[in-house]
Parts: structure tokens; sequence; C-alpha cells
């Protein structure tokens, strides 16, 4: 009788499906809903993250990765035995790197090599063939993305998965992450608010919403600092600004294919900068133990900003892409933090935790 109360209780908060899952993929998505106390009690709405560091490979790129992998299969581009390739800056390579290995595929990472050694790590621990090169626009033939094109046109069963104009990226999260954080809300979602790399979870996460609530959930873009993406929402211009952000796997210089559908369906956009994203991080770890990325961090700036433009009451969904630990030696370092001239913007109670 006793089991079988605590059995209830457990099937009625739990999200996902009691049954077990296929391996390492079938425990991709899913994630839960995470209200924020103290930024819902101090906006008078409901603040809520979508916990992404929980999937599998630890971030929302799981996602995207198990669906272009399952484009190209569907497709016949992809057969046993066959590599995937892809220029990612990191989280996608993660996924892409465990989705391969539980698939049998190869895997070859090209990554601009002013990312974190955390995940070229990992990348390697987890079989993927990684080669940094540096870090160069897109409009460069030498970027990552160009390369890793080139490099998988000259192999048989060979996938370059172009996740930045791939749309199953984007189907990722009009058939996944859009439909939980509708179902996680019961449809009471007013508001949905991400920072975008490949647009893939802004755009296929807004146009789900849009479209379930008839036009009811208000979307809105969150941009770093060297993005375009805020002034082209803003005013339709396209301007480069040279200006350069802590963020990983955030900003874009361009509409992506994954993102150009959608954007008009944006009500607005946030600019979020490095001082206001730190300031957060260090906060929610604080506050509420939370301890994530910084693109998370921006996020849930932004989200805040939403809630106060939309008044009280409201509840405002965000995403938690990562945890902090793939930046841990950047962001709890005093040496990198004062290179970034970010020491001071940690508020000074909290510079306790820079322990690095
Ligand atoms: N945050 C992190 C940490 C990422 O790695 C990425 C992807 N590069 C994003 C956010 C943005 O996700 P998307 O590619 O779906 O726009």
């Amino acid at each position: 009788m006793f089991a079988r109360r605590i059995a209830a209780r457990l099937y009625s908060t739990a999200i996902t499906s009691a049954k077990p899952v296929e391996g390492f993929v079938g425990a991709i998505g899913n994630t839960p809903l995470v209200r924020i106390p103290s930024l819902s009690k101090q906006t008078g709405s409901e603040i809520l993250g979508k916990a992404e560091w929980m999937n599998p490979g630890g971030s929302v790129k799981d996602r995207a990765a198990l669906f272009v992998v399952k484009d190209a299969e569907e497709r016949g581009l992809l057969k046993p035995g066959g590599t995937v390739v892809e220029g990612t800056a990191g989280n996608t390579g993660i996924g892409l790197a465990h989705v391969c290995r539980a698939k049998g595929y190869k895997c070859v990472i090209y990554m601009p090599n002013t990312q974190s050694q955390e995940k070229i790590d990992l990348l390697r621990m987890l079989g993927a063939d990684v080669r940094p090169v540096p870090a160069v626009p897109f409009t460069d033939p030498a970027n990552y993305n160009h390369q890793a094109r080139e490099y998988a046109e000259k192999l048989t069963n060979a996938v370059w998965t172009n996740q930045f104009d791939n749309i199953a990226n984007r189907r990722a999260h009009i058939e996944t992450t859009g439909p939980e954080i509708w179902s996680q809300t019961s449809g009471t979602i007013d508001a949905f608010v991400c920072a975008t790399g490949t647009g893939g979870t802004l755009a296929g996460t807004t146009r789900y919403l849009k479209e379930i609530s008839q036009n009811r959930v208000r979307c809105f873009l969150a941009d770093p600092p060297g993005s375009v993406l805020f002034a082209l929402q803003q005013t339709g211009q396209l301007e480069r600004t040279g200006a350069s952000s802590i963020t990983e796997g955030i900003g874009q210089g361009r509409l992506t294919d994954n993102l150009s559908p959608d954007f008009k369906l944006l009500d607005g956009a946030v600019h979020i900068t490095d001082e206001e994203t730190i300031a957060m991080l260090y906060r929610l770890l604080d506050e509420e133990g939370m301890f994530i990325g910084a693109s998370s961090a921006l996020n849930v700036v932004a989200a805040v900003k939403v809630a106060e433009k939309l008044g009280r009451g409201k509840k405002v969904v965000t995403v938690v892409c990562d945890g902090a630990y793939r930046y841990q030696s950047r962001l709890f370092s005093r040496k990198w933090l004062d290179a970034k001239g970010l020491f001071e913007a940690i508020p000074e109670d909290l510079r306790k935790y820079v322990s690095l």
C-alpha cells in the first residue's frame, strides 16, 4: 500500500515514461523544466529553464545530433560503417560523437581553435577525430565549416551533417523541445526566449509554440555582443560590429537556413552584455546551486528581461543549454576573468567562487 502510494507519487511527477529507453540515443530529450525560485520571486513571473544539461551528452545539441544523423540515414546518405563529419564549436560534436559511437559510425570534428580544452579532450575520449583549425569568419574558405564539407566530399559513405543549414536540426526542436515545453506548462507558457548558434533551438521551438498556441506565445531572440541578429531583428539591417563575447556556441553573423524561415515569427530581441551574463552565472550558483554554462546564463538574463517587459504573472521559458563543467577553467579562473575585464562584474560577495 505504502509502496503503491510512493509509486503513484513518483509517476505523477515524472515527465518521462517509466519504461526503459533504448541505449544512449533513447535517453536524449524529455528533460525537466526547472522553475528558478529566486528569479521567479524577483520578477513576479515564473522563470523556467529547460534542463538541457541533463541530456546524456550534456547539452541541448544532443537533440540536433540525433536528428541530423537519423535524417542522413533515412535519406540513404549514411550506411553502416560510414563517417559523420561536422564543423562544430563543441557541443554538437560531443552529441555526434556519442550518437556515432552508439550507432557504429566514425566521427570527424573540425572546430575553431578558440574553444575550451575540456570540450576537445572529451571529444577525443569519445573516439572522435578532432581537428582544431584557425578561427576565421564564415566568409573565409578556411572556416571550420568549409573544411568539414570539403573533407566529407572526398570520402565515400560519409556525410557532412551541416548543422547550420541542415533543417533536420530545427526539426529536432519542432518535434521534441517545443512539444515538451508545451506539455510541461500544460499550454500556459506566455513567452519563450533563447540565444542562437545554428538557430535550431530558437527557430524550431518558436515555430512549434507559435503554431500550437495560434500565435499567443511570444518568442524572443537573446543575443550576445558580436552577433548580428539583434540588430537584424530590430532594424532589418545586417551590420557587423567587430565586438566579441565570452559565451561559447552562440552569436551568429548571418541568417542560417535553420533560422531564416522563422526569424520573422519573433516578437522581439534582447541584447545581453558579458557583464550581465557573468553576474547571472555566479548568482545562480550562489542562490540556486545551478552550475551552468555562459550561454545558459545569458538565456536566463534574457528570460528575466522578457518577464520584466511583459509584466507580472507570466510564464517565461528559456533553455539551460549545458553545465559549467566544460568551461570551468575559464569561467572560474581569476586570470581569465581579469583578461576579459569581467572580474569586477561579479558582485563582491560572490567573488569567493572564483577559485582557479
Ligand atoms: N549554447 C551552447 C553551449 C551551444 O553549444 C549551442 C550550439 N552551438 C547553443 C547554445 C545554441 O544552440 P543552437 O545551435 O540550437 O542555436
